[in-house]
């Protein structure tokens, strides 16, 4: 991909139509963990792998299970946004959309600090952090495994030749594994021109070591909330995971109001579950809630995608309704906006499965 935007072959329009077919969502927000990423979880699990040295940004180490303390992210990661404070490091379930260590608008869920997106920029120092841990990996490893990289960047290259040259005794711990010839060939013990995931299916049959799960599904994750906005009515939201910007995925909604929770006859809303058009708020239905005052109504908001129907999520409808005294005071506009912002609302989370890989298939 970088290699596409520094030749200005990288397609941004196709890019955004293809983000907005898949509602909403970009190419690393869809993405699943490959067999490597599993095996790599595999044999970190079973004490065979200390740590991974990562130039990737997509995140699919993380998501695909590996402990973040061993995982050295050298160009860091889109889905990670770090503090300027206290170095906290959140790991979010959307892409931060930034690069070159931006604010990011939030704050730190430990001390308030200003976050930055973690996406180095081409000019930008390594995190100290990673790089750390990195150099302590390749100081005390037996080997060096070099999956699918030339090996073009510093100090991923440095630290394959610092690995090789060790100790001249037992030179010789470098594999790599890639379908280019790369800068460190000349030092590999064994270089293997083959696609990684045939090659580490094969490994981990010579080490009868099964994958942590067979399948993985990646999916998108928001959450349902019914809100209260006058004497009478009330919105149901759907937001993104990030509690702000809308709920992204394919996928058509409808909302039911029942007594109890199935879903009851017409819907009173139905619309996409991403829509470009909808304001930032996520709100997505306006609807008249007087009848279900006091009964324990839920909102029962069903997702259809592909044919099938699932209930996303179940939110109990907030006590109803608003008391006269809000209504028959004298400044009223005012204070109808308190009570609206003091008013609890109900929320439930929710996920949309987005792609499943089978291993089995790879
Ligand atoms: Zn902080």
């Amino acid at each position: 991909m970088w290699t596409l935007e520094a030749r200005g072959e990288l397609d941004a329009a196709a890019l955004r139509e293809a983000e907005l077919a898949a509602g909403g969502l970009t190419v690393f927000e869809r993405a699943v963990p490959s067999y490597t990423h599993a095996a790599l979880v595999a044999l970190a699990r079973a004490g065979r792998v200390a740590g991974v040295v990562s130039q990737n940004v997509d995140g699919l180490h993380v998501v695909s299970g590996l402990p973040r303390e061993q995982l050295a992210e050298l160009h860091g990661n889109l889905f990670v946004e770090a503090c300027d404070a206290c170095g906290h490091e959140a790991v979010r379930p959307f892409e931060i959309r930034s690069v070159g260590c931006r604010p990011t608008g939030r704050r730190c869920d430990r001390c308030g600090g200003p976050y930055r997106d973690t996406a180095l920029d081409w000019d930008q120092p390594l995190p100290p952090r990673h790089l750390k841990r990195a150099d302590a990996w390749t100081a005390r490893c037996d080997l060096s495994l070099c999956l699918g990289t030339s090996l073009q960047m510093e100090p991923a290259t440095a630290l394959a030749v610092r690995c090789a040259r060790r100790r001249k005794a037992s030179r010789g711990r470098v594999v790599i594994v890639n379908l280019q010839p790369t800068r460190v060939d000349r030092l590999a013990a064994l270089m293997i021109r083959a696609p990684v995931d045939t090659v580490m299916r094969l490994v981990m049959r010579r080490l009868a070591l099964p994958l942590p799960y067979t399948a993985f599904t990646r999916s998108a994750e928001g959450q349902v909330g019914v809100v209260r906005t006058g004497r009478q009515r009330a919105s149901v939201r759907l937001r993104g995971a990030d509690g702000a910007g809308p709920c992204r995925g394919v996928g058509e909604v409808a909302v039911h109001l029942a007594a109890d929770t199935a879903p009851p006859g017409q819907p009173v809303w139905r619309g996409p579950l991403y829509d470009p058009a909808r304001p930032a708020t996520g709100e997505v239905a306006d609807v008249d809630l007087s009848r279900w005052a006091d009964t324990g109504a839920v909102a029962v908001v069903v997702l259809t995608r592909a044919g099938e129907t699932t209930v996303l999520a179940r939110v109990a409808v907030p006590a109803w309704p608003v008391p006269d005294d809000v209504e028959a005071g004298d400044r009223p506009k005012r204070a109808r906006r308190m009570h609206r912002d003091s008013f609890p609302t109900a929320t439930a989370p929710f996920t949309v499965p987005l792609h499943t890989i089978h291993y089995d298939d790879v």
